[in-house]
């Protein structure tokens, strides 16, 4: 049984994932209005991966016998001066989400609750993903900077990316 430290706990990570689904969209949509279809397709990837990682938190407590709350997803910004700057507040973004797992890991193991510990670690291990991933995107933005040409070319290798359910999903057949 989940202590209801944890539950509390992992019901925040459950509205932070989905807020930053949000978060996602919201750059997808600004990208799109401002041409960038190849960007705008990459956040809309980010966007269902996000989704899926509360999933993941949501089946878990379920399976653990936890109350699933769904709380109101806290408003985001609607527009963003460049991809540059995007994927800034990405990176600045999955750093505060790392943070907040390995907060939910010492909890975990705080409450000496070894199953949620390990649950926990797909999550520590994607979010090296997410921040290596952010880190690249920028600084390959950053080596175009004021190019033209180059935002094009990065936009259209950006609109390549495939989305494949988080393995925890796929391995139970969603
Ligand atoms: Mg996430």
């Amino acid at each position: 049984m989940l202590s209801q430290r944890l539950q509390d706990a992992l019901n925040a990570q459950i509205n932070a994932e989905f807020w930053s689904a949000y978060l996602y969209l919201s750059m997808s949509m600004d990208c799109a209005a401002k041409g960038l279809k190849g960007t705008s397709h990459w956040f809309s990837v980010q966007f269902r991966e996000e989704q899926d990682h509360a999933r993941i938190l949501i089946d878990y407590m379920l399976s653990r016998g936890g109350v699933v709350k769904l709380a109101p997803i806290a408003e985001v910004r609607t527009s963003w001066n460049s991809p540059l700057e995007a994927f800034e507040e990405t990176l600045a973004h999955e750093r505060r989400v790392t943070a907040m797992f390995d907060e939910l890991c010492r909890l975990a193991a705080e409450e000496h609750d070894y199953a949620t510990a390990n649950r926990l670690v797909w999550f520590v291990d994607e979010q090296i993903e997410e921040e290596s991933e952010a880190q690249e995107k920028l600084d390959a933005l950053r080596a175009v900077e004021g190019n033209k040409f180059g935002i094009y070319m990065l936009d259209k290798e950006l609109g390549a990316r495939t989305y494949t359910p988080a393995a925890p999903l796929a391995a139970q057949g969603e």
